[in-house]
């Protein structure tokens, strides 16, 4: 029997270099509450990475969660860049949506066109957020009809082409419906993701099976893996399979297992089928392969990519 998580959203962002994902991110963020009225929201959320500050381009997913009335928000960064079309599909293949933002001066660019191609393809139906609309000269509606464009050049279906979409302001922390309406805050959006993205589908009655997107590293945990847990259970301190690319097997424990909420990871005890996670205890991991029972060992099918060199010029 499948089972619905009603409470979970699961999201990747996806946008040209400097349409405004970041600052976008840090407005839900902060709006969400997260932030005590004493602490400052820092900047560049999803920037921390020295690699990706020098190229200014996003290269490694990032995940955040907000909490939205009751459901979780896991959002997932996307790199814009075409030398990490892996990286894409994977993070992809980990949500239910996608939030694709657009710069309301420019319009589509051709990241925009790179990561909105491979999220069509993978049947995600995005919601459309025109940003930058607090600065003056701008045509919001010529944006939407660009983008509208661009999805029937890609081969969007029916479904895809009619795709919600907002129009707002990152850095002014709001979103709207339409150019008429009046709005300061980010109500909107949070109410779009949530009725357009399908709550995620896993079947919590089969045996555990996650699949490794991204992996991290902390001094004081080691090897960090990022993943969707697709079906069953993942509980801290149980034994797991790691099942590598050659169909090897080898045997571990979840020595902790992690979740999002804001910047933080926070512990958890347990997690079910549609949840985004992190986990530690499995040193000697690669990409795409997967964490599962040890009774019943199945992988999921591996994503083949060519996986980008990450040596600078
Ligand atoms: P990213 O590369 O997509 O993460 O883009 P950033 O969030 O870093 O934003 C790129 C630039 O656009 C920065 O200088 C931001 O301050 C600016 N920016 C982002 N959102 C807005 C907005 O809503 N309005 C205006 N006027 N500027 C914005």
């Amino acid at each position: 029997m499948n089972s619905k998580s009603q409470s979970i959203r699961n999201i990747a962002i996806i946008a040209h270099v400097d349409h405004g994902k970041t600052t976008l991110v840090d407005a839900l963020l902060s709006q969400s509450g997260i932030f005590r009225d004493n602490e400052a929201v820092p900047t560049c959320v999803m920037d921390s990475n020295d690699l990706e500050r020098e190229r200014g381009i996003t290269i490694l997913s990032k995940n955040t969660a907000i909490t939205f009335k009751d459901t979780r928000i896991n959002i997932v960064d996307t790199p814009g860049h075409a030398d990490f079309g892996g990286e894409v599909e994977r993070v992809l293949g980990m949500v239910d949506g996608c939030l694709l933002i657009v710069d309301a001066n420019e319009g589509p660019m051709p990241q925009t066109r790179f990561v909105l191609k491979k999220a069509l393809e993978k049947g995600l139906r995005p919601i459309v957020f025109v940003n930058k609309i607090d600065r003056p000269r701008v045509d919001p509606e010529i944006a939407v009809d660009k983008v509208l464009d661009l999805f029937i050049e890609l081969g969007a279906d029916d479904d895809q082409c009619d795709f919600p979409y907002l129009f707002g302001s990152g850095l002014g922390g709001f979103a709207k419906p339409d150019m008429q309406t009046k709005s300061d805050n980010m109500i909107p959006l949070f109410d779009s993701i949530i009725r357009h993205v399908p709550p995620p589908v896993g079947d919590k009655d089969k045996p555990l099976q996650l699949q490794i997107t991204t992996l991290d590293y902390s001094d004081f945990l080691g090897r960090i893996i990022i993943g969707r847990v697709h079906n069953g259970y993942i509980r801290s301190g149980q034994k797991a399979s790691l099942i590598k690319e050659d169909g090897s097997i080898k045997h571990g424990r979840i020595s902790k297992l992690l979740g999002f909420e804001g910047l933080q990871r926070i512990e958890k005890e347990e997690a079910i089928a549609g949840d985004i996670v992190a986990i530690a205890g499995f040193p000697d991991v690669n990409i795409g392969e997967t964490i599962a029972c040890p009774d019943e060992p199945k992988a999921l099918p591996l994503i083949k990519v060519d996986e980008p060199t990450l040596q600078m010029t």
